[in-house]
């Protein structure tokens, strides 16, 4: 199995589009915003799955001032997002061969929600290992072994790509082949060289 984390792996993202929109529709400045949206306690209990959708837009409109709904909220928090083509070319090039693969992400209802209608490329893979549906993050290792469990596959046979170097020490830790994702041209030749892909 081939293991893809999505952010910075699969799908570049920059919340500071997501800041510049919002200011327009709330009472904070893109700073204040940023530091709200982009790894906030907020959002990481929201990402953990401690609070609801409904509870973490509550808690934003109270927090920020958002005048808007909440779809014109997912709308913003995740259009944020440009495929990173050659990643989902490989993607690609290893489903047609046959091999199974994992979406293993740290991410929250809205923002999947949005991925899915946006990008078909997401709704291909063969499981989805999220931090808010199983209320755990990486690199936690209660997440690890879900994903074990879930591929069926020994630590060996999970190849597992991602930008975090936490993520891929836990992952390694647990005999898992991962390999930090730095660029495309590298991950495309550590699958090559174990003979995924010509
Ligand atoms: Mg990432």
């Amino acid at each position: 199995v081939v293991v893809f984390d999505l952010g910075k792996v699969l799908l570049d993202f920059d919340y500071a589009i997501a800041a510049r929109r919002f200011i327009s529709r709330c009472r904070m400045g893109v700073r204040q915003i940023l530091q709200l949206i982009d790894q906030s306690p907020l959002l990481h209990a929201y990402e953990t799955g401690l609070i609801s959708t409904d509870e973490f837009f509550a808690k934003i409109q109270s927090i920020m001032g958002f005048q808007g709904e909440q779809a014109e909220f997912e709308q913003i928090l995740g259009d944020i997002f440009t495929p990173i083509e050659p990643m989902v070319q490989l993607l690609e090039d290893l489903r047609s061969r046959g091999y199974p693969t994992f979406v293993f992400s740290n991410t929250n209802e809205l923002t999947v929600r949005f991925i899915r209608k946006a990008f078909p490329f997401y709704s291909r893979f063969s499981g989805y290992i999220l931090s808010f549906e199983q209320r755990v993050m990486k690199p936690d290792p209660r997440i690890y072994t879900v994903l074990e469990r879930a591929s069926g596959c020994a630590a060996r046979e999970i190849l597992y790509l991602d930008d975090r170097p936490e993520n891929i020490t836990a992952a390694i830790g647990r005999g898992w082949q991962a390999v930090l994702h730095e660029n495309p041209e590298k991950s495309q030749s550590v699958c090559r060289g174990l003979g995924l892909i010509p």
